[in-house]
């Protein structure tokens, strides 16, 4: 018998998984988080927001980036693969924040490739995130926070935002909202607001992240889902200034890639950034914008 070659991107976080060879063809990552961990990656899609959220025996997948018939697709190209790689063989829940093709373009694609066991969001078929929403994987705790069920709001305004909890820590994903459903969160409950970790608002523009929201949020960490040099020039000087004056470390996709969050009970985050641990030599350098920072392995 010959030996059989597992290909993994070097460096890729090997100290995370246990790689199972079993037989040929059958290398697969058999890790997947303790009970009441969780693994979050924000995924390199380009100008658009796409992340998976993995505890030990469900997956969510919020966002699927932009996608076009004939042209690039971000579900096609970025998240089915990513989640193949993982072995992941269904989503438990797919949302999409609103219907902007930016968050919501590949998931036609995501659905014709992998079951889906539901569909929640602002696309149609799918049932309406609703205030009030929860539901608990693995110890990990979830809860729509926005809209209400009464809402007014339309558009960015009308994205689903979501809060994550598992002990000692929180993220919020907040799609593309804007200043009046943050004012609305403010106003009304403002004690859901409070993160370890958010993905800044409408991609770190300058039509979220008010600075009274940045402030309840205090988050230590900020993610811009962003792409190079996108033609928004996201994120917006101001607001990556806003969150690093509440002491928040800043990570954007179009300078370190997918990001992958080690969400650990009661214990620090840990972060990898695959343009980091993959680096590969058509990956010039590019030089990180001012208070965004590369992570240490
Ligand atoms: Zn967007």
């Amino acid at each position: 018998m010959g030996a059989w070659l597992l290909l993994v991107p070097r460096g890729f976080p090997g100290r995370w998984l246990g790689l199972v060879c079993m037989a040929p063809l059958a290398c697969v990552p058999a890790t997947r988080p303790p009970l009441g961990e969780a693994w979050f990656s924000v995924l390199d899609v380009g100008q658009g927001l796409a992340t998976v959220l993995r505890t030990t025996h469900h997956t969510l997948v919020y966002d699927t980036g932009p996608g076009r018939p004939g042209g690039y697709d971000a579900g096609a190209a970025v998240v089915v693969p990513f989640l193949r790689y993982w072995g992941v063989q269904q989503i438990d829940t797919l949302m999409v924040s609103h219907a902007d093709n930016d968050h919501s373009g590949g998931a036609p694609s995501i659905r014709a490739t992998l079951h889906v066991d539901r569909l929640l969001g602002g696309i149609q078929g799918a049932e309406p995130c609703v205030r009030g929403m929860t539901w608990n994987w693995d110890g990990i705790d979830f809860r729509v926070i926005h809209p209400t069920a009464d809402t007014a709001f339309v558009d960015n305004d009308a994205s689903c935002v979501l809060r994550v909890a598992w002990p000692g820590g929180s993220l919020l994903l907040t799609g593309d909202i804007g200043h009046a459903a943050e004012h609305q969160l403010l106003l009304h409950t403002p004690e859901d607001l409070p993160a370890t970790i958010i993905v800044a608002p409408h991609h770190g523009s300058h039509a979220g992240s008010t600075l009274a929201f940045v402030n309840t949020v205090a988050p230590q960490m900020v993610i811009y889902a962003t792409g190079y040099r996108n033609r928004y020039h996201f994120p917006n000087p101001e607001v990556v200034a806003r969150y690093a004056a509440v002491g928040a470390t800043s990570f954007n996709t179009a300078q370190q890639g997918t990001l992958d969050f080690q969400l650990r009970p009661n214990r620090p985050t840990t972060v990898q950034s695959w343009r980091f641990v993959a680096r590969h030599y058509w990956h010039f350098p590019i030089p990180p914008d001012e208070g965004v920072q590369t992570p240490v392995d």
